[in-house]
């Protein structure tokens, strides 16, 4: 019932922000934390909490003193971690945990996908002199950099503070952008012949799928976790 409820919304998603819009209108009260891994969040409805919690324990202790009553990970399917640690977290809290998945994009006529299950697959599978736009987070260049016989395009939302390590890279800072036209100027423009990146599933990043379809250009897709 809103009012009695107390929400903990594992976010960093779209869907997390869209979901903490739908409970505060609704009267609900939502807390959405954040892993702060980007300087300038996209502001989120509701109470915001910033940074790690500390661990399974910690975030369990920081539920039962917020009065959290249900915790909802809405966290990105690749971020397994926080997932587990919410788990748990939530058992020992003994609070209610709710998980939103979203389910993975599914091929689409036109699209050139080549299916991998790792990072290190992604990097054995581009050819060599490849344009390869590298749709992931920083954390997961480093598999990369063997490949000095490709181009890496790299796409950061905050300047890092030192450069990828990747010996044949250019940097262009800034979040994806929905409008798949925007994404096929990049992909023009940097002359790019191969994406990597991961089936996240949601609309936040599918942009740049369209974009690839359109311009017939092939995906390194790596799977969805389980
Ligand atoms: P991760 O590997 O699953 O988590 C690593 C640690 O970061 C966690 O143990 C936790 O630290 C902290 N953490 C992660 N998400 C948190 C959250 N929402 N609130 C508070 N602490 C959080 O996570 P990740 O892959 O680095 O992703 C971090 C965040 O970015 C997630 O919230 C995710 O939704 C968002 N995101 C991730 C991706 C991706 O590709 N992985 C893409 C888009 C958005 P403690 O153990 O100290 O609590």
């Amino acid at each position: 019932m809103p009012g009695s409820e107390r929400i903990l919304i594992l976010g960093g998603t779209r869907e997390a922000a869209q979901l903490a819009q739908t409970l505060t209108d609704d009267g609900v009260d939502v807390i959405t934390s954040l892993a702060g891994r980007t300087k300038e969040p996209i502001p989120v409805a509701g109470e915001t909490r910033i940074g790690g919690f500390g661990g399974v324990d910690k975030m369990a202790q920081w539920i039962i003193d917020n009065q959290i009553t249900k915790v909802i990970d809405a966290t990105h399917p690749f971020a397994q971690q926080i997932s587990k640690n919410a788990a748990q977290a939530s058992r020992i809290a003994k609070v209610e945990l709710q998980r939103r998945t979203r389910p993975p994009w599914e091929k689409q006529d036109g699209d050139n996908w080549q299916l991998v299950e790792s990072l290190e697959e992604a990097a054995e599978a581009l050819p060599k002199d490849a344009r390869v736009l590298l749709a992931l987070g920083s954390q997961y260049l480093s598999a990369f950099n063997r490949r000095s016989d490709v181009h890496f395009l790299v796409r950061m939302v905050d300047q890092p503070p030192a450069g990828p390590d990747l010996a044949d890279h250019h940097l262009v800072l800034g979040r994806p952008s929905s409008d798949w036209r925007e994404e096929a100027t990049l992909l023009r423009d940097h002359k790019i012949t191969h994406i990597v990146c991961r089936n996240s599933g949601g609309t936040g990043a599918y942009a740049k799928v369209i974009a690839a379809r359109e311009l017939a250009i092939p995906i390194i897709m790596i799977k969805m976790p389980a």
